[in-house]
């Protein structure tokens, strides 16, 4: 059975993760059920860092202006999985964007 949890996965931005037990000092931990993932489990605190919201803003504005995933990744603190989750999932509105750019140009 699936629970509900507020987290998504950091590393593939998959919503399917359930409530995994606790490490050693407290921690809640978190289990990714996206078999393409490459991780299986991860702790709540990454998830929270890596989509907060200007976070997200800041990986999209300097994919924008042509940086790389790795430089993205490293400027603000993330994994490059991170990077690359959050441009797929906003691929369609960046080139939406463009479009509209392009449409006022002409
Ligand atoms: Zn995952």
């Amino acid at each position: 059975m699936m629970v509900e949890v507020p987290w998504h996965c950091p590393f593939c931005g998959t919503e399917k993760v359930t409530k995994n037990g606790r490490s050693s000092n407290g921690k809640q931990r978190y289990a990714c059920h996206n078999g393409e993932c490459s991780h299986k489990t991860f702790y709540a605190e990454y998830t929270y860092n890596a989509y907060k919201p200007e976070v997200k803003t800041g990986i999209l504005q300097w994919s924008v202006d042509g940086a790389g995933i790795r430089a993205i990744a490293r400027r603000l603190n993330v994994s490059t999985d991170t990077v690359i989750a959050t441009l797929k999932k906003r691929v369609l509105l960046i080139f939406y964007i463009f479009f509209v750019i392009d449409f006022f140009h002409e």
